[in-house]
């Protein structure tokens, strides 16, 4: 009865376990959310009003479904002013968050057996995303000895002639790591010879540490073309459950895929756009979260570096940190299990992320919090 398409999928472990915990601590359990995907800050002040606003105006309707003009054009802007990309604010579709942006450019681009590569360790959906096109997704394995990055004889050892997309997405959700832009030169330089069209995943761009400079994909000489660049608003603005996401690419790509969504959402809630419209005006507030992100993975990093059984890695940008945990014996889920019952800190097992032998430990709570799960994890390692 069921489409078998569908049937292969997998439920999502991160937003499984995110609505654990959430449940656990509103039934009164101490549980410390090292499990959490979404920043912990609530959204501004300045947005909800102008999403109150929205309201009271009665901006309550269908808007066109590539989005309202004028959000339109403040990405276009945006993609100009701070990742140095022209794009027309007609090669930009508002997307019911980033996650449905990445859905519609698979779907958009993927056909009967063709190839996706997606380097592993990779964020928990984008093969299941594969799944439901009609491709095939090709993994690529990065090390932790060299920062969890692609090695270009590698991705040229994947690379076929059914090679449609490779997806990037940097700073990288599960690892933390992120590229320089001779780095990603070298990806383009392979991607352009064998006309692979990129999908580069740049949702955590403002949340990158150490000095480090984001270097968008599609602002590489001769990139924009072969690029579909995703971003949104969750991470970036803490709007999370305003479904507000976006992607941008040359003219006849976007020109197919809205038909997806017009077929599909319509278009994002009304009052959401204009929330993300006054967002994207403000620059402030990122640098003030990117801040307290940056105190709070030094915590983390600091505390977890003192235990023997467990290796960090230093997270180069993004709010998690990635941990090896193979020195335990345990399976990720054993001891991603075993620690939220026995001494309720929860995380993700990164099996889901491709990465068997390690977990992803979130900073997007509070340092107290972070001191606390750490010495919980120091009594647990200590007792293996
Ligand atoms: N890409 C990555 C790597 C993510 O971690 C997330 C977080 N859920 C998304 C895309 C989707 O974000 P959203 O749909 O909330 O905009
Ligand atoms: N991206 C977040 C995470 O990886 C949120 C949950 C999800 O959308 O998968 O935890």
């Amino acid at each position: 009865m069921i489409n078998p398409r569908v049937k292969s999928l997998t439920k999502s472990t991160t937003l499984k376990i995110t609505a654990l915990t959430k449940k656990l601590r509103k039934e009164g359990k101490d549980v410390v959310n090292f499990a959490a995907g979404e920043p912990d800050f609530d959204t501004p002040d300045f947005v909800k009003e102008a999403a109150k606003k929205a309201i009271d105006e009665g901006f309550t309707k269908y808007t066109p479904s590539a989005g309202i003009p004028e959000l339109r054009e403040a990405i276009a802007d945006k993609f100009g002013k701070e990742n140095n990309v022209k794009y027309e604010p007609s090669e930009v579709i508002v997307t019911a968050g980033a996650k449905y942006a990445i859905f519609v450019a698979l779907y958009g681009l993927v056909g009967s057996g063709d190839e996706v590569i997606i380097p592993c360790p990779y964020w928990v959906s984008y093969p299941e995303m594969v799944k439901l096109t009609e491709g095939k997704a090709v993994f690529l394995p990065t090390k932790a000895e060299n920062g969890f990055k692609i090695e270009p004889v590698k991705l040229k050892s994947v690379i076929t002639p059914r090679t449609k997309v490779l997806i990037l997405n940097y700073p990288s959700n599960p690892t933390g790591t992120t590229y320089t832009k001779e780095e990603l030169i070298d990806i383009l330089t392979i991607v352009k010879k064998n006309n692979v069209t990129v999908i580069s995943d740049e949702i955590y761009e403002k949340i990158i540490y150490d000095g480090r400079k984001h270097t968008s994909f599609a602002s590489l000489d001769g990139a924009r073309d072969l690029t579909v660049t995703i971003n949104g608003f969750s991470k970036a603005f803490s709007m999370t459950g305003w479904r507000a996401g976006y992607l941008a690419a040359k003219q006849d790509t976007i020109d197919q895929i809205s038909k997806i969504i017009d077929h599909t959402t319509s278009c994002i809630c009304s009052i959401s756009q204009k929330a993300a419209l006054a967002a994207i005006k403000d620059t402030d507030w990122q640098l003030k979260i990117q801040k307290e992100f940056h105190k709070r993975r030094d915590i983390l990093y600091n505390g977890l570096t003192k235990e023997d059984k467990i290796i960090p890695f230093k997270s180069q940008g993004t709010f998690y940190m990635f941990c090896d945990i193979r020195k335990t014996c345990l399976s990720s889920f054993d001891f991603s299990s075993r620690l939220l019952e026995k001494y309720l800190v929860s995380c993700i097992p990164a099996d889901a992320f491709g990465a068997e032998g390690f977990v992803r430990m979130s900073f997007a709570t509070s340092t107290a919090q972070i001191e606390k799960g750490l010495e919980r994890i120091k009594k647990f390692l200590g007792e293996l």
